[in-house]
């Protein structure tokens, strides 16, 4: 149960990361699937052609067959509704990242304030002893 809501919302980032290396330039499995793990996701075929599928149904990806050494490979290019959406994905990102990362790093440095503070308030008596 745990592992399915991860695993949803893990399929959500992997889909943005799609389409943003699609919008850089035409992107493959193979490639994709290096790329996601240098994000640190594994995703075998199985998961990936699917989710790549359900992108072009969507008409966020279109697909461009391209000879490469002899053999057709199936390229996707991010289209203008990809692009679209893409744009209102980065939107929500940032919202998303300011709250949930900024609040945390908020926290931490107020964490570090009421330490320094603590430390300053110490200070002055062990300084007034010592003067
Ligand atoms: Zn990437």
């Amino acid at each position: 149960m745990t592992q399915d809501m991860l695993r949803n919302f893990f399929l959500g980032f992997i889909k943005i990361h799609i389409l943003h290396h699609a919008g850089e330039a035409p992107v493959y499995g193979v490639a994709l699937i290096a790329e996601l793990r240098r994000h640190g996701y594994e995703l075998s075929p199985g998961t990936l052609y699917p989710v790549l599928h359900q992108l072009e149904e969507a008409g966020y990806l279109t697909r461009l067959d391209r000879v490469v050494n002899g053999k057709v490979r199936k390229y996707y290019a991010l289209t203008k509704r990809g692009a679209a959406a893409l744009g209102e994905v980065r939107e929500k990102t940032a919202e998303l990242v300011g709250e949930v990362l900024e609040e945390n790093l908020a926290r931490r440095r107020s964490k570090v304030r009421k330490a320094s503070a603590r430390a300053t308030r110490i200070r002055p008596a062990t300084h007034g002893r010592d003067e």
